[in-house]
């Protein structure tokens, strides 16, 4: 050990304090103590930081050290080795030049709404948003004097009719939550770049993770301004964490969310940072493991809904080619997420009930809420919760988020579970 520590450098505590009675007390030698590792210390796992407060070397140091740019530190909130290394790395998952970390995907999305809206703004968002982001508009937004209107994802030309010049921020999502209609997303941004330039663009990127499409070069020229991620989702890969993401290309549109992220005071924390650095080396592998289960479940669902009296109705994927924006899909993507939505058969004797009953009845899945961790998990819906402005499916719903488990094995968990909730 000690032929490790640099020549200058004491192992042990300095002097003895009853031959030296000017020397520190027990505390404050513990708390001031002189050791320092020495540097070049390197493993696979990015150091932790953990700080409230960061020590500058002067008061000169204190005022010249800037946080904004990334060049310095000097408050724990506003950046630290460890979340400057996880919003680097983030950015190059997508091709972005900016990341901002933030405690969950919801407050991520709340930053952008904050950020870019004031009084008298015009906010859209798609009919299938993330239900939470709605009500955050219908609330917090509204009483800010910010209109919200709803656009249905699969209809460009509608959505083109409520843009206009107060049009500030516009939400795109693909696929959408629960139902997983996939947008038209490069009809959706020509739409809304030729009659609401001065409109931001956002899209919650959760579902495609940075793998599925480039969000920032879509083809034809076309990107969004910024996306936003649940990092809660794939990335962390645990189910045992909240973390949201920022990531943008544009200096100066990220400046103005850096500026609110600052003073809205939205910090994370270093051992949950640490958790999702950990968890990004394998989320390629993941993502393709559960895309890969959740089409083959898909598959294997589609075919008993062809049975007659089959309880479901129709499966929803857009990796599907009866599923609504497959074309938009399969025009964009390489991938698709390990989610799909069985629609129950609305004619079915006691349907909502029956969709309840399957879902209590499934072994491997759990019935919780979100996704991208190593459990199966299982969601029932109305379809009217999902679609407020009118909805397309008649079904109850019911949503099944891919784990990690052996395929064969949820396949034959779902059919026992029809067949309890058949009888
Ligand atoms: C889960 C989710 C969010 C919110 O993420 P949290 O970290 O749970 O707040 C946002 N958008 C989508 C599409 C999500 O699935």
């Amino acid at each position: 050990m000690a032929d490790t520590l640099p020549p200058d450098q004491p192992a042990n505590a300095p002097a003895d304090p009853a031959a030296d009675p000017t020397a520190p007390g027990p505390a404050t030698r513990l708390i001031h103590h002189p050791y320092r590792a020495p540097a070049g210390f390197e493993s696979p796992a990015v150091p932790v930081a953990k700080a409230s407060t960061v020590f500058f070397d002067s008061v000169a140091a204190m005022r010249s050290t800037r946080w904004a740019d990334k060049s310095g530190y000097t408050y724990g909130l506003h950046g630290t080795p460890t979340s400057f290394t996880l919003e680097a790395r983030l950015a190059t998952l997508e091709g972005a030049s900016h990341v901002l970390l933030a405690p969950s995907g919801l407050a991520a999305i709340a930053l952008v709404d904050q950020a870019l809206l004031g009084p008298g703004d015009t906010l859209l968002l798609p009919d299938n948003v993330y239900a939470p982001s709605r009500n955050l508009a219908e609330h917090e937004l509204k009483r800010w004097g910010i209109t919200t209107l709803t656009y249905d994802p699969l209809d460009a030309e509608a959505f083109g009719r409520l843009l206009g010049p107060s049009t500030r921020l516009i939400w795109l999502e693909a696929a959408g939550s629960v139902t997983l209609e996939f947008p038209d997303l490069r009809g959706l941004l020509a739409t809304a770049r030729r009659l609401a330039p001065q409109a931001v663009i956002a899209l919650d990127n959760t579902w495609g993770a940075g793998l599925a499409f480039d969000a920032f070069d879509l083809g034809e020229g076309l990107s969004a301004d910024l996306t936003v991620h649940a990092l809660t989702k794939y990335p962390a890969g645990g189910g045992d964490l909240l973390m949201g993401s920022i990531a943008c290309r544009d200096a100066e549109l990220h400046a103005r969310l850096a500026a609110a992220h600052g003073r809205l005071g939205l910090g994370v924390g270093a051992n949950d940072v640490e958790a999702v650095l950990r968890g990004l080396p394998s989320l390629p592998l993941r993502y393709a493991a559960q895309d890969a289960t959740a089409r083959a479940l898909a598959a294997h669902c589609a075919a008993q809904a062809a049975r007659p009296g089959s309880l479901i109705r129709r499966v929803l994927h857009p990796a599907r080619p009866d599923s609504p924006g497959h074309a938009h899909w399969a025009a964009l993507c390489r991938a698709a997420a390990g989610l799909l939505t069985l629609e129950f058969a609305p004619e079915a004797a006691e349907g909502p009930r029956r969709a309840e009953r399957f879902v209590e009845a499934l072994r491997h899945f759990r019935i919780g809420y979100s996704w991208g961790g190593p459990l199966s998990l299982a969601v029932p819906y109305e379809p009217a919760q999902i679609r407020p402005a009118g909805s397309p499916y008649r079904g109850p719903l019911v949503r099944l988020c891919i784990g990690l488990e052996d395929v064969a094995d949820l396949i034959a968990d779902v059919d026992q579970a029809l067949a309890q909730a058949a009888r």
